[in-house]
This record gives structure tokens, sequence and C-alpha cells, in this order.
């Protein structure tokens, strides 16, 4: 289905390289509505927005990838979480586009066993033939920042052609604009679609999807959307104050200064804890009733997070008096199986022939 975009005109100016499949599906979810008590419950499938298994981190790095070829780059550098979906796909960009990729681990979730370390995104990130490099802290995003751009240093000075795709709060949020355009892509597909909508839910954590979605609806002049962010990474007074700078330099990119206020930003952590990548019984318990009423597989880093805290929002009535609700499923996936371990003890309970299964592998 081709969209007109109404946000194309806004994020015209900077570089893209086509990565993913747009329009991502927009879709019901009646059942789990009807379980939570939302009459209009939809979701944006941005889990398939088609480059290596999917997700939002397609969109931003059409930005970004579109910047390092501007450049003339011939290798890309990014930090991240071990398990990383931001990586994972910058390496699949990388390798579609002929540049070389090097990732850097942070050590950001205490007590990671073996599966962690290996399975998921570290073993995509393998296949597309990234180079690993380690950060030993998980809390100083500036310090592995600062990492990055001295590794780039030193790969420049070697000759090479390095490209920095930076993840902390001073730099402009670049990435952003891909969810600009997915803000105009949701508003032309509800528009032809029939839909009426005004609270969309998204996760918040670098905050570029949350801040590219409330400017792309504030610069398109919908100022009656609510746009619910959950926070996946850190509590909400941090994550506030986070965002209020990157819509600030969110708005200066599409060039619309004073874009946002404060009133714009609403922030929930309640289903944050005890910290980023940890599981909680809420989140366990969205992941199962988004498998086991839609069929959807969300992931427990992020999107089963912000699930949980759109659940927790709607038994609390929050969205009784709401047109629609969007939920934004950010993808996050391949993260399942370095779970594994954690996930199989949470839904053996659930299966039938669990019994059996325990008893067929000695345990
Ligand atoms: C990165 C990520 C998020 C958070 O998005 P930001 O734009 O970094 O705030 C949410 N969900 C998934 C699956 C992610 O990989």
């Amino acid at each position: 289905m081709q969209l007109d975009n109404p946000a194309e005109n806004l994020v015209a100016a900077h570089p893209r390289a086509a990565l993913g499949h747009f329009p991502t599906p927009l879709e019901a979810m009646d059942r789990l509505g009807a379980e939570i008590g939302v009459d209009n419950l939809w979701i944006k499938r941005e889990d398939c927005s088609g480059l290596a298994f999917g997700g939002n981190k397609v969109r931003p790095l059409e930005f970004y990838m579109g910047a390092a070829q501007a450049a003339g780059a011939d290798t890309i550098l990014i930090t991240g979480a071990v398990q990383s979906n931001f990586m994972r796909t910058a390496a699949a960009a990388a390798a579609k586009l002929g540049l070389t990729c090097h990732v850097q681990l942070e050590e950001r979730v205490d007590g990671a066993d073996a599966t962690y370390r290996r399975s998921g995104n570290i073993l995509l990130n393998r296949m597309f033939g990234a180079h690993f490099h380690h950060f030993p802290v998980g809390e100083d995003e500036s310090a592995a920042d600062d990492a990055v751009v001295a590794r780039a240093a030193a790969l420049r000075a070697a000759g090479h052609r390095p490209y920095v795709i930076p993840l902390g709060a001073e730099h402009p949020p670049l990435g952003g604009l891909g969810y600009v355009l997915c803000a105009g892509e949701l508003l032309a597909q509800t528009a032809a679609a029939g839909i009426d909508f005004d609270t969309v839910v998204v996760g918040s954590g670098s905050g570029l999807t949350h801040a590219g979605l409330l400017a792309g609806f504030r610069a398109l002049g919908r100022d009656d959307i609510r746009v619910a962010a959950m926070c996946v990474r850190r509590d909400a007074d941090a994550q506030r104050q986070r965002m209020a700078r990157r819509m600030a330099m969110m708005a200066d990119l599409i060039q619309r200064p004073g874009l946002t206020g404060p009133a714009d930003l609403e922030i929930d952590d309640q289903a944050f804890f005890p910290s980023y990548g940890k599981l909680n019984a809420a989140t366990e318990e969205a992941l199962g009733l988004f498998a086991q009423r839609e069929g959807l597989l969300l992931d427990p880093v992020y999107s089963g997070k912000v699930a949980a805290g759109m659940i927790g929002r709607a038994r609390a009535g929050d969205f009784a008096a709401a047109k629609g609700v969007i939920f934004i499923h950010t993808g996050g996936q391949p993260a399942l199986f370095a779970y594994e371990p954690k996930l199989t003890a949470v839904f053996a309970g659930d299966s039938a022939d669990a019994a059996a299964e325990a008893a067929a592998s000695g345990a």
C-alpha cells in the first residue's frame, strides 16, 4: 500500500538510505482489548520493519546510514547493551551497504548468564560479520561514547573512514527523524482506514522513537494526540530530563523550535523496575497475554515492559475516555532467545506437557 506521508517535507533536508519495509502494518488487538478494557486497541507493527527481524532501529538507521554515506564512510561504530537491538540492526544495515561495523558491548545487566552472552542478538551480530569490542560499565553513557570516538580516531589514523552512531543525549537525535516519518505514516494510515485514535503508547529509552513521534504529531498539527511513554532504560525523573533536552534538539532538527513543552511529556516508569534488562511479574504477564490472546511476540527488555505499563494503565481506567489507543510494537524479539532459561521457567507451567518434557530431559 502506498501512502502519501505528510511528514516527508519535515525530513527532506536529511540524506536517507532505504533499508526498511514501510508502511508497517497497523492491526487490531480485539481480544487483548476486551481483556484489559480498551475498546479501540491497535498495534503498529514496527517489529515488521523488514531489515534483520525489524524493530524500531530501522527507521533511525535510514538517517544515520544516509549521513554515513554522505560523509563517505567505510566503517560504522556503535555502542549498546550486550543484547542491543540497535547494534544488531546497524550490523545488518552496514552489511547491506557494504560497510564494516564495530559494535561495543556495554555491561548493563549484571548476573547475565552464558545464554545472554551468546544467543539472540550476539549470534546475529556474528552472522553479520560485526567486529566486537567490550566496555566494562553499563551506566556511563558518555564514557561509552568516548570509547567509541577514540576507536574511530584510531581507525581514521589507520586510513579508514569511520562514522559513529552516537547515543548520548547531547547529540542531535538524527535517528528520531525516522519516527517523525512514522507519525505521518500513522496519520495517513489511520485516515485511509477510517480509524480514530488519540493515544499512542511507546517505549522511551534513548528517546529517538518517543521524540520523533511526539515531534511528528505536533508538527503536523495534532496537539490532541497523547504520547504515553513507558520507561525501559531509566526511571521517570531521569527520563523526563533527558526527553526535555531531546525534544528541544528534535524540534531544531525539523526547524520548528519551541514545538513542545513539558506538558507534552507523559512518562511512566511503573513497569521499569527493578532495572534495565531485568524482568518483573507485570512484564511476564504482558508477554503471556500478547502471545496467548493475539499470537504476538514481545521482547523481555523493551516492548514487554511497555506493554506491561499499558496494561497497568488500562486496568487503572486511564484509557477509559480514549477514542483509540495505538501500541507501538518496537520489536526486539531476538532477545527472547537470550532470556531462554528465565522465560522457560516462566512459561513451562502454562504448557500441558511440561511434566512430560521435564521427564524426558531427566529434570
Ligand atoms: C531501542 C529499543 C526501544 C527504545 O527505543 P528508543 O528509541 O531507544 O527510545 C524500544 N524497544 C526496542 C525493542 C528497542 O530495541
